[in-house]
């Protein structure tokens, strides 16, 4: 990030990506909803060539017990990357970014989940990434909202996320690593799509206004994509239990 020199061709004669992709599309994406036994909810992401677990548990006792809240339950989130999710091998163990997107990543989620309905609980989210090529934070997001409400938790809406940003001068959706490396600006967003709320939006390098504002619609329709597909998951995992229902 940050217009690093390269002498990567971000934008062909085509008007074509490196991956072949058009300025406003997206990496191919795949979600499961269920996919852990012993979780109280699960989803797996696929975002391109990210693949990301989240798993979620709660509401229970919040530990410790200091940070319980009379009013309303807390949501923990522990974002992670295996060591062999990069190409680097990753130190394990948390460090300042990992803080950072569990922070963010728990923000955005406690405007969706009715917290208040378990005062002093606490729900835990984890989130794992099994392989990263840049999104990882809005494909983190993206599966916990999923497995939430595959844990049942009361919520009012899912949360999708989708990382806007600019390469070559160009506004482009869905950053994949080498243009999240070397590009522009990158500009990871999630939203709530019953009220159009944004809950998530960061912003590294830099945009014009009217660059933003195309990177914000491009975004917020990608969102609405993402929101589908994460439907479509949770969907078919409630017409599995319902088969074995019924057999
Ligand atoms: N990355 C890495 N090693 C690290 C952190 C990040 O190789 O320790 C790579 C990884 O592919 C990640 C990308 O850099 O997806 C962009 O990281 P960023 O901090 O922008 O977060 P993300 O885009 O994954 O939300």
């Amino acid at each position: 990030m940050g217009g690093m020199e390269t002498d990567i061709k971000f934008i062909d004669e085509n008007g074509l990506r490196i991956d072949g992709r058009k300025p406003d599309q997206l990496r191919p994406i795949k979600i499961e909803a269920g996919v852990l036994n012993n979780a109280d909810g699960s989803a797996y992401v696929e975002m391109g060539k990210n693949k990301v677990l989240a798993a979620v548990y709660g509401p229970r006792e919040c530990h410790p017990r200091h940070l319980q809240n009379p009013a309303k339950a807390i949501i923990q989130c522990k974002y992670n990357m295996m060591s062999f999710s990069v190409g680097d091998r990753k130190r394990p163990g948390p460090d300042r970014r990992s803080v950072e997107i569990s922070k963010i990543i728990a923000e955005a989620l406690d405007n969706v989940v009715f917290t208040e309905n378990f005062p002093r609980a606490s729900i835990d989210v984890y989130i794992e990434i099994l392989q990263a090529n840049a999104g990882t934070r809005c494909a983190g997001l993206t599966a916990a909202a999923v497995a939430l409400a595959d844990a049942g938790i009361p919520m009012k809406d899912l949360v999708p996320a989708i990382a806007v940003g600019k390469v070559a001068d160009t506004v482009v959706l869905d950053l994949d690593k080498e243009e999240d490396n070397f590009g522009q600006a990158d500009v990871p967003m999630a939203i709530v799509p019953r009220t159009g709320e944004i809950v998530l939006l960061q912003m590294d390098g830099h945009l014009t206004t009217e660059e933003f504002d195309q990177a914000m619609e491009i975004g917020m329709k990608a969102c609405m994509e993402v929101y589908e597909i994460q439907k479509d998951a949770l969907k078919r995992r409630y017409a599995v239990d319902a088969a074995i229902e019924e057999e």
